[in-house]
Parts: structure tokens; sequence; C-alpha cells
């Protein structure tokens, strides 16, 4: 071991030269006219990311909990009701981490491999007594993708916030936040941005901003407090310096490059892209004979795929041989089926080439496990997704 190996874990992903060459830069005086245009475009950048001309980013040192953390410290108070759709491990922190400031969670649970079930969510908030509603876009346990313009729509005419944990899709699955009608939309720089991990970013909208200016009570979490941070953000995007807690400054020009490598990529065309790595990895693990976790095709995720071990596969052995074959690969992570499927980043700076490279490293691991299967014939789908 030891050698370079491709790193295909749905976070922290591969990362562009450019953007690793910023983070081991000098580092800049948080107050320096440079960095301080540097972080503005990174506000402006994220509007454009996120689509959401109207929104308000925030950019924190963190990880994608903390982002979770933020928007749950800020629009919760004690005695909120909250509805939580979980699709997997994700939405059952937001749970766990909502209740802890006060809230009335209800949870909407999805069969491990299921989609959000609508006609539930719609009788549940036209019955209930509701402030906010959490989804799950991406969830990282299942590869489950849920629909957030329909989080949208069901939000606005039942007249509660719209919450979409987006860690794992920002930048990588097609979000309008403003068109659709989403009150925050958060991530963490290791996913689909392509940053490495240490930052939490959200985009907040009116709605949410109002609702946290009419608090009632004090944020009981001062780090996350959107009084200290929304000036500090306000000032850096006029250029100018502001001070409550040091920014992470290598990291926030690491994530300049990277929004500009996404900008000039264009918004569509990189959705498209990812749409086609998520089918060509489906299609190959499909060919090798492997059941996909996500039952329904058009809710599979474009940023990861999960899939199962075939009959008397050991997770352990399987994953080393992939390794030996040089690509790192995530075992399980939702604890009702951990032992059973494996999950494949491909997200960021991810192309065909080291779609080619991950599936021929696991056709080595079945290989090395003894199961059956025609050599080749992953590598034969991605190549006929991309090349026929
Ligand atoms: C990774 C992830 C998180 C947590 O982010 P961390 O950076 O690990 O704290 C939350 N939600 C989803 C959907 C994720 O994929």
């Amino acid at each position: 071991m030891g050698k370079r190996a491709l790193v295909m874990i749905p976070g922290p992903t591969e990362f562009e030269p450019e953007v690793l060459q910023a983070l081991g830069a000098p580092t800049a005086s948080h107050v320096d006219p440079g960095f301080v245009d540097v972080f503005g475009e990174v506000l402006e950048l994220m509007r454009t990311v996120w689509r959401s001309p109207a929104g308000q980013p925030f950019v924190l040192a963190g990880s994608g909990t903390l982002a979770m953390e933020a928007v749950g410290a800020n629009l919760v108070e004690p005695g909120d009701g909250v509805l939580v759709l979980s699709t997997g491990v994700f939405g059952d922190r937001f749970d766990d981490l909502l209740s802890r400031y006060g809230a009335r969670v209800t949870v909407i649970r999805s069969e491990v491999g299921r989609g959000v079930d609508w006609d539930r969510v719609e009788h549940e908030l036209a019955t209930g007594d509701y402030r906010l509603v959490t989804a799950t876009h991406v969830d990282t346990s299942t590869a489950v993708r849920v629909d957030p313009q329909r989080l949208g729509d069901v939000a606005r005419r039942h007249e509660v916030l719209a919450i979409l944990d987006g860690v794992c899709s920002v930048a990588g699955e097609r979000i309008d936040q403003d068109a659709w009608g989403l009150d925050a939309v958060l991530t963490a720089s290791q996913k689909a941005v392509g940053v490495p991990p240490g930052l939490a970013l959200f985009v907040i909208g009116p709605r949410a901003l109002e609702r946290f200016k009419g608090r009632h009570s004090k944020v009981p979490n001062y780090y996350c407090d959107w009084a200290k941070w929304l000036p500090i953000m306000e000032a850096y995007e006029q250029r100018r310096a502001a001070y409550f807690g040091t920014p992470a400054v290598n990291h926030v020009q690491a994530l300049r490059v990277a929004l500009g490598r996404i900008q000039d990529e264009g918004l569509d065309v990189r959705f498209k892209r990812h749409k086609r790595l998520g089918e060509a990895c489906r299609s190959a693990l499909t060919a090798l004979g492997l059941g996909i976790v996500p039952e329904n095709a058009d809710e599979a995720a474009n940023t990861l795929s999960a899939a199962w071990y075939p009959d008397g596969v050991a997770a352990g052995t399987f994953l080393a041989a992939v390794r030996e074959a040089g690509v790192v690969l995530a075992g399980g992570l939702h604890p009702k089926i951990a032992p059973k499927y494996f999950r494949i980043g491909h997200m960021g700076a991810t192309g065909p080439g080291e779609l080619l490279a991950t599936i021929g490293a696991i056709e080595c691991g079945l290989r090395a496990c003894g199961v059956e299967f025609k050599l080749g014939a992953g590598l034969r789908a991605v190549e006929r997704v991309y090349w026929s």
C-alpha cells in the first residue's frame, strides 16, 4: 500500500491540482485586500452555483454537519414542529440535531432504498402543526435521490420553511434554489464542490432570514449565530474586511478556484456530466450482476452509487482487493444494511477515465472473491454509455 490510489468515495473526492495548489499557497492575512476580493467573489459565485440570486451565502470553517447545525440553531425555536423526511443516515441526523434545539420532530422514514412518500408528506403537513420541513437531496448512506422541487412546492403550499441537505449534491445534481422555493440549501466543501474537507457552505433565502430575524429567543449556539456572521458575509461581499472568527483563508482561496471551475464548465453541462457518470456506473454494476440499493432508477443519485455484494462476498476482502487494484471505495454506512453493500463516489473532478479505472478495480475485487461474471462486462457497459 502507500502507493497513490484513486479516492472514489462519497467525499472527500479527487480534487483538481489547482485547488490543492491554492491550499498550499502562503497564507494571507484575513484582512488582506487580495483575500477580501477572493472572499467576496466566493460569495457571489455561490449565488450563481446555488441559483439563488435572492439568497444570502455563508462560508464557515467546519464540515457539512456544521452547516446542518447552523440551520438548526438559527431557524428552530423550542416547541417548533419540524417534519424530517429521512431517506437514510443523514435524515436521521437532522432528527437528532434539531431535537437538541427543542424542535418537536416528526420523521417520515423511508424503507432503505426507497424515496419519499409525498402523499404522506402532504397529509402530515395538512393535518399537523409545522414550521419547517427538511429533506436530504442525496442521502449518502443509500444513494437515494429526493426531488427538491417537490420539497419546495409542498413547503410553499403549506407555508413552512423548506431545508435541503445538499451535502452530497450541490454542484453535482441540479438545484434551482430560488425557482424551487427552497429556503436553505447546505453543503460541505469536500463533496461535489471539489475542495478538501474544511468548509460548511450554505445559502439562506429571504423567508428563512425573516424567520431568523423574528426569533423570540437568543440563538443557543455561539459559533453558529447568524447575528455574528451575517455582518461578516455582507462586509466581505462589499469588499470590506470584518472579523468575528478567523476564516479558513487557504480553504476560501481553494473554494474560489473550485467555484471558478464550476462556472467555467457551466452548470447545465456539469449536471449532465454527473447524470452520465451515474448512469454509466449503475449500468456497469448491473452488467457485473450486482443489485443497486436505490430501488427505482429515477431515484438513484448521480453523485454516488450504492450496490449490494453478491452472495458470499465479505466486505473486507472485496474492499482490500479493490484497493490493491488502485481504487479506494467506501463500505456500507446505513446501520440496517452496512455489511451488505458498498458505495462509489463519482462527483466533482471525476470523468469516464476514473470511472473505468474504478470498474476495472471492482472486477478485480469480484474475481478475488471468487464471484463469477464475464470479465470486462463492467468496462464494456461504461464504454457503451460514453462511446457508442
Ligand atoms: C457527508 C454528508 C453530511 C455530513 O457532512 P460532514 O462534512 O461529514 O459533516 C451530511 N449530509 C449528507 C447528505 C452528506 O453526504
